[in-house]
């Protein structure tokens, strides 16, 4: 090891250093999971089929999911739904769950709940969104996308393992509801627009992030492919500094790519799909809304800087067990459930189905 105290002569002082630190601190890594959409239809914590009624209980919802929530350092999820305990609970099409979802997710293992979705101004609109963003300030759980007026607009940013990332989350649209908002209440709602995603992306850099996620709650319900649209505004979305764009919405998954910027690289999943939902086969006609990702990423930083070394798409699904009596919806890899111990061969038989269809759509080209 060379000692940056005692200089030959003729040695640049810079290069012993940076050779030094090289060979003694080594790159920093985090592991990052990051779910998609949790649609919280009333069946899958009320043991009714679209009426809420006590007791709720969101425990089972990622439980087969706890080992790989543990090994990673940090995880996020889309909470896609408003907590207003003044208004009464209802599912689709406008979504009021109750105020336990908030601390259930905290504590199977998701630090952070992403906001800005078609359903934040579900409820009684904005003050239903305000009664959940506070809901989770009490519960202690980070939230990002959404703001609270007495709120500045500053990029959520946490410090995974020594490597600040930052979380930034926008929706294209908000159900209609966003019409009769003012221009102030909007921003903070956190719309879809290059503008506003430059804006905190250059926040959030100035704040010292080494990495920049955006979360776009996007595109068209049920296509299993991004639109044109989708991949122009991805582009503009890396150019303007973002290295991971991470998309939610379409109720189905959609490829993802590498884009090279400027000697960066920068991953986009166009669609992680449903995380957790009620949006089965035999009523929709098609197994592709039970098929949602989890997406690990492996995260570097070293001297040259930060950089998403790794990003894997793992297949996910939810399983209806009915084994101890009710019905409960449980999330979890569809690798996993192909070697359950609890599953039927007949389960295994659709868990093979879905695991052939989700790499089908992984698979396809993207469109130019
Ligand atoms: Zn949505």
């Amino acid at each position: 090891m060379v000692n940056p105290f005692h200089l030959q002569a003729g040695q640049p002082l810079q290069e012993t250093l940076k050779y030094d630190k090289a060979e003694t601190v080594g790159p920093q890594r985090a592991e990052l999971l990051c779910g998609g959409d949790i649609v919280f239809h009333p069946i899958t914590y009320s043991s009714q089929y679209e009426q809420v009624v006590p007791p709720y209980d969101f425990s089972h919802m990622f439980v087969r999911m706890g080992p790989h929530l543990a090994r990673a350092d940090f995880a996020t999820i889309t909470f896609e739904t408003v907590c207003d305990p003044d208004m009464p609970y209802a599912g689709y099409p406008v979504f009021n769950s109750p105020t336990e979802a908030i601390p259930a997710m905290k504590k199977v293992g998701f630090g952070a709940l992403a906001t800005a979705t078609n359903h934040a101004l579900d409820g009684a609109g904005l003050s239903s969104h305000d009664k959940t963003l506070r809901a989770m300030d009490q519960a202690g759980v980070d939230h990002f996308g959404s703001y609270l007026p007495d709120k500045d607009r500053t990029p959520y940013i946490k410090d995974i393992q020594g490597i600040k990332v930052a979380f930034l989350n926008y929706a294209e649209m908000y159900n209609g509801n966003e019409v009769a908002l003012a221009d102030q209440d909007l921003a903070r709602l956190s719309p879809l627009k290059i503008d506003l995603i430059r804006q905190d992306i250059t926040a959030a850099r100035q704040a010292g992030a080494d990495l920049v996620a955006v979360f776009p709650h996007w595109g068209i319900e049920y296509q299993t492919l991004p639109s044109p649209e989708q991949r122009e505004l991805a582009r503009e979305m890396v150019a303007a500094g973002a290295d991971l764009v991470i998309g939610s919405h379409p109720h189905v998954i959609a490829p993802a790519e590498w884009i090279d910027q400027d000697g960066r690289r920068a991953y986009v999943a166009y669609s992680l799909g449903n995380a957790m939902s009620n949006q089965r086969a035999a009523f929709l006609g098609t197994i592709d809304t039970e098929i949602g990702c989890f997406l690990r990423l492996q995260l570097e930083k070293d001297k040259e800087g930060s950089r998403v070394k790794e990003a894997s798409l793992l297949p996910s699904t939810v399983y209806i067990n009915t084994k101890t009596g009710g019905k409960k919806y449980e999330a979890g890899l569809i690798q996993d459930f192909l070697v359950a111990e609890d599953l039927t061969d007949q389960d295994k038989a659709h868990m093979t189905n879905l695991k052939n269809r989700a790499e089908e759509i992984l698979g396809q080209a993207l469109p130019a």
